[in-house]
């Protein structure tokens, strides 16, 4: 099978509270998939189910086609929401033991770290005691042990708070590469902004439910309204726009422009194309931008979560 992961209609209760109601998830090999969600959804219940911290009520959930099972816990790289690290040890001291938990030799954990160290440009926190980084510091020394024994399926539970905006990008760019050398990855956010660069699968869970799913791209398809901004420059704007809306259904535009354009969103009925609208407006103005409105990920997120 070409999933890594599946879970299938997994749900939990704390008490009469039920955090998480027939979920079911499947995570494609070689995929980026993102659980997404607003705060208290449920999806660091669902991570902490994967890796075997709390079990579920109902439900199970497939690692590599065998149900889950302790020997899988070394499979996966998982970053906690709650980072935890021994706040008075050393970072390299603390790093080698945590690689050593993970099964690597110390002479193997050293030479990935040195590498991870070099990269990240850290190699000066390596004597520093935890207690001695910022937050973000910290969140990076965890990242880098997550991953150093390069396991077949990673976890990251909102893996870029606590992070400014240089080091989520570079973590970013990370969690890209580690993908393209055959990872799997999982994280989750209830931030949008990491989501289109990094997502190829989503999954949105609200109130302890899943409400959508799917390729990113498929999503978007379903989402979007056939609707172009465009920006025109005409002599006579009165006639210019009484010929668009006596064809088209029209829409104030929001976009920035440094010309003093005509703006407006243009709507096409489903048996339009994009080439019929160009023409139209190609014989009556110049036209100075065209542009499909795609939903975003931030979009669809605030629309499916209003209408739940
Ligand atoms: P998310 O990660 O999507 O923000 P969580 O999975 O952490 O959400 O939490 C989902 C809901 O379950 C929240 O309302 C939270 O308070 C509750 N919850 C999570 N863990 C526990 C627990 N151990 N005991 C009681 N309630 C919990
Ligand atoms: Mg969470």
């Amino acid at each position: 099978m070409n999933n890594i992961l599946v879970a299938e209609s997994v749900s939990k209760n704390f008490g009469d509270f039920k955090a998480l109601n027939n979920v079911s998830i499947t995570v494609p090999k070689g995929s980026i998939f993102g659980l997404l969600g607003p705060n208290g959804a449920g999806k660091t219940t669902l991570i902490r189910i994967i890796n075997q911290i709390t079990m579920p009520d109902t439900g199970k959930v497939i690692l590599d086609n065998s149900p889950l099972q302790p020997k899988h816990i070394k499979d996966i790289g998982y970053l906690p929401e709650e980072r935890g690290l021994y706040k008075s040890m050393k970072v390299g001291e603390q790093a080698l033991y945590l690689a050593q938990l993970k099964g690597l030799t110390k002479a193997e954990a050293k030479k990935r770290l040195k590498h991870w160290f070099e990269k990240f440009e850290i190699e000066n926190w390596w004597n520093k005691k935890i207690q001695e980084l910022s937050k973000g510091m910290a969140q990076k020394i965890q990242f880098i042990v997550t991953v150093l024994h390069q396991p077949k399926l990673l976890i990251f539970d909102e893996p870029f708070s606590g992070f400014d905006p240089i080091n989520a990008n570079l973590i970013k760019d990370e969690i890209l590469q580690l993908r393209d050398q055959g990872a799997t990855v999982i994280f989750s956010t209830h931030r949008m902004e990491s989501v289109e660069e990094l997502c190829d699968h989503i999954a949105l869970i609200h109130k302890s439910n899943k409400i959508l799913d799917g390729k990113l791209n498929d999503i978007k398809r379903t989402y979007k309204t056939n609707t172009f901004e465009v920006g025109l420059v005409t002599q006579n704007e009165t006639q210019l726009m009484e010929d668009i809306t006596n064809t088209f259904e029209t829409s104030v535009a929001d976009f920035k422009s440094l010309n003093n354009d005509l703006k407006l969103n243009i709507k096409l009925k489903d048996n339009e194309t994009s080439n019929n609208l160009l023409s139209f407006l190609t014989s009556r103005a110049e036209v100075n931008h065209f542009n499909e409105l795609i939903p975003t990920a931030n979009d669809i997120f605030i629309q499916t979560v209003k209408n739940n």
